[in-house]
């Protein structure tokens, strides 16, 4: 990597939050870089709930430590990018309720290993006022928060235009390599040389590379009623106050990129929303809408890289939380420092003897 010191351009495939966030940290650094991305609006990061949530989502070893490290990271990205754009992304501190309804007891003692460990956690057995008499305790991780992805959005594409940064609306059809160095893409309108490369194309991986990310449909919707104070987060729905609604998520489809919402999805979100806070029976539906998270086959992030690029990919279902790690990673690898994340979260773990067959 000693070479890529000198490198003056920078190519990034794909402008979700792994992308864009890889490219506002470039920038700073007073790197060229140019984006290409097929579309800069069907990214599922500006679908996604924005959940920042590794305790509730109960996580587990590296890949917990990994998004630890980036839910620390949050605050001070949330401020770079506020600084940067010039524009307020809300984000929300203070923790997470994470709903425990009858029959999940075992989650108690998922909590009781976090607080163990340190972490801040606090129990409230059958908690009364908004919540049904289905939900049996629930459990404040305090650490967690979330944000809004839409104003997150709108915060890294005026980063983008402040910094300078050239935004190229193309699909890539051929990554061109000799050995492990890519020569140039090919889109389908041109053909693009860098330096040094990122892709970030997210459930969309499989088409450019031979790595198992596949795409797990998530449907969702908005609500326009009482909002409650904090995220909830339960098996059968995660209620996200906004400022002007509250996100319901999310259907969890193995449907290849089937697009569109069904009945059953809206009706499962409903009932879900409802089980947890019935109150929210009387609110008016605003929206609905989907999209495919970028799933692997153990649910870990996956980074691939060669002499002058590196795939960051993966991110299934935590790929918000995961950005600030992420994007640091890749600017550090295209910097020359290799980060023990890489190593840890390679795509050799499905190649090297334990891997678990990823067809899908
Ligand atoms: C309903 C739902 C709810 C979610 N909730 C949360 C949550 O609460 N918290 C959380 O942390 N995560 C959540 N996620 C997961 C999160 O959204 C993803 O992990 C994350 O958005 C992945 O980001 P990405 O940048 O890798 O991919 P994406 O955001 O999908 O971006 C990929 C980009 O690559 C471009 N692209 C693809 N192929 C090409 C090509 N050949 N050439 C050029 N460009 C290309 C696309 O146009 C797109 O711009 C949720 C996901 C869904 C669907």
């Amino acid at each position: 990597m000693g070479k890529l010191y000198i490198m003056r351009k920078i190519i990034v495939v794909g402008s979700g939050i792994i992308g864009l966030s890889c490219v506002v940290y470039l920038a700073l650094e007073g790197e060229r870089v140019q984006v290409i991305t097929r579309n800069p609006e069907e990214a599922s990061s500006w679908v996604a709930g924005g959940m920042l949530a590794p305790f509730s989502e109960g996580l587990e070893g590296e890949l917990f430590d990994f998004s630890y490290e980036s839910l620390k990271a949050y605050p001070e990205f949330v401020k770079l990018l506020e600084n940067v754009s010039g524009q307020r992304v809300d984000f929300w501190h203070g923790g997470i309720h994470r709903v425990v309804l009858r029959g999940e007891e075992e989650l108690l003692g998922v909590a009781l290993n976090y607080a163990r460990k340190g972490y801040k956690t606090e129990v409230i057995k059958e908690p009364t006022g908004e919540f049904s008499s289905e939900v049996s305790a629930i459990v404040h991780y305090l650490e967690e928060g979330w944000v809004d992805t839409e104003k997150l959005r709108d915060a890294l594409f005026s980063a983008l235009k402040k910094l300078n940064v050239e935004l190229i609306v193309d699909q890539v059809v051929r990554v061109e390599r000799s050995e492990s160095r890519i020569e140039q893409v090919l889109g389908l309108k041109s053909s693009y040389r860098g330096d040094a490369y990122i892709f970030a194309i997210g459930a969309w991986s499989r088409e450019l590379f031979d790595i198992p990310v596949y795409p797990l449909k998530g449907q969702f919707l908005k609500l326009r009623g009482y909002k409650p104070q904090r995220v909830c987060y339960s098996s059968v729905s995660y209620l996200i106050p906004r400022e002007n609604y509250i996100y319901v998520g999310a259907t969890s489809e193995d449907v290849g990129f089937m697009g569109g919402n069904t009945l059953e999805g809206m009706k499962k979100l409903s009932e879900g929303a409802m089980r947890v806070l019935p109150y929210l029976s009387s609110s008016f539906l605003l929206d609905f809408s989907y999209g495919y998270r970028p799933a692997t086959p153990d649910e870990k992030p996956i980074f691939e890289t060669g002499d002058n690029y590196i795939i960051a990919t993966g991110h299934y279902r935590n790929g918000i939380l995961h950005a600030p790690i992420t994007a640091y990673i890749a600017k550090e690898y295209i910097k020359g420092k290799r980060s023990y994340y890489i190593d840890v979260f390679s795509c050799e773990r499905f190649t090297k003897g334990h891997r678990a067959d990823y067809s899908v």
